[in-house]
């Protein structure tokens, strides 16, 4: 009897692992492969981190997350979306990582299958796959990474369930405009089809960035903390949408996570008190600083938020052959196989200062013209 469960070796992390151990191996690269942001987390979350540890607030929370959490959660959705969700509609998770765990468990079956744009942010696969699911890829490369409600239609089957949306996209940046998410939302709508709209990014977006929740019923919102305010390694997040969905969400988290950490939750009662703007026109200035060395030598999808750029390798290599060339030149990018069925393209995040980013993409023209 093998020892290990069946479903991990269905999933495999490979890929980007490979990339992560030749990090180790170089000295001082021009790094950029990671995908979070550069600046610190600001003083007031920081400084009410610290309070809340300091005055006990280190026990479990209830599962669902601090009511007062919460309740910045449903103005911020009503803001944003202009949705009214009840307390019962909104889980605090451990990051857009613990939501999209708890929402794929708690709605793929065996054999279910769940649409996802390709390309798409790695986990999307795997966790599909974890759980039963059945992965179908709805290739974007022809529609400039854009959404074609047409091409999604003829994707589905009666075994389709899901559609996993991201907008602003990891990895091309790419922003669905609104025609498109309306088309997604008729298409979704006449195929009683949830949606679970990754919005990690929605906060750096460079044209407008609308959510799928304001056209579409059926969706859960996934958001995070992780980006927007620097935090990645405090992990948290949360879902909203329909309650039966929260509600199945917050079962399953109640065996596993328990509760996102507690202090992390108090220190988020501080974060409206952070001012984004300089975040964003900074990462805005870089991607306009990059887009124009690279597009010279480059095939690129112009980004219209996150941090990252999606270009073709160029010379007819492939994405993975780009990856090493460029290693082997003290610089570390993510090849596009990682987040694709295809592999012709690669991934920059462009959170770094902007000597080493000009140095990164000057070394990456000239790669684009050597051999
Ligand atoms: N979704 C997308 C599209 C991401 O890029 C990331 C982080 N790279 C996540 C979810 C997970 O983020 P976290 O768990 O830190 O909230």
């Amino acid at each position: 009897m093998p020892r290990l469960a069946a479903r991990v070796g269905r999933i495999d992390s490979s890929g980007i692992r490979r990339v992560f151990d030749l990090a180790r191996s170089l000295k001082d690269p021009i790094n950029l492969s990671i995908g979070q942001p550069d600046f610190p987390v600001a003083a007031p979350v920081k400084l009410a981190a610290i309070k809340a540890i300091t005055e006990e607030k280190n026990t479990y929370t209830q599962t669902q997350g601090i009511p007062e959490l919460r309740a910045h959660v449903i103005a911020d959705e009503k803001a944003f979306t202009g949705r009214d969700y009840a307390q019962d509609q909104v889980l605090i998770t451990s990051g857009v990582s613990g939501g999209l765990f708890l929402a794929l468990l708690a709605l793929v079956d065996d054999g279910d299958e769940v649409i996802v744009p390709d390309p798409y942010f790695v986990m999307y696969k795997h966790l599909v796959n974890l759980f039963g699911g059945k992965p179908v890829y709805l290739d974007t490369y022809d529609s400039a990474f854009g959404i074609d409600p047409d091409r999604l239609e003829k994707l589905i089957t009666p075994k389709t369930k899901l559609l996993l949306l991201n907008s602003p996209a990891n990895p091309t940046g790419r922003i669905v405009p609104e025609d498109q998410l309306k088309g997604i939302a008729r298409v979704c709508a006449k195929h009683n089809i949830t949606i679970i709209s990754d919005e990690i990014y929605r906060l750096f977006a460079y044209t407008q960035m609308r959510s799928i929740a304001q056209y579409h019923d059926s969706t859960l919102v996934l958001v995070g903390h992780s980006k927007t305010f620097g935090m990645t390694g405090w992990r948290l997040g949360y879902a909203a949408g329909p309650a039966d969905i929260v509600q199945a969400m917050t079962k399953v988290q109640q065996y596993s996570f328990v509760c996102a950490p507690s202090m992390v939750q108090y220190a988020a009662l501080a974060c409206p008190q952070v001012d984004h703007t300089g975040n964003l026109a900074a990462y805005q200035r870089k991607r306009d600083l990059m887009v124009g060395i690279l597009s010279k030598k480059f095939e690129l999808a112009p980004p219209d938020g996150a941090f990252y750029l999606w270009a073709k390798a160029p010379r007819g290599l492939t994405g993975d052959q780009f990856v090493d060339l460029a290693i082997k030149h003290n610089m570390l990018i993510i090849p596009g196989s990682v987040f694709s069925e295809r592999a012709t393209h690669f991934r920059i995040c462009y959170t770094v200062p902007d000597e080493r980013l000009k140095a990164g993409a000057e070394l990456l023209c000239r790669l684009a013209d050597a051999g």
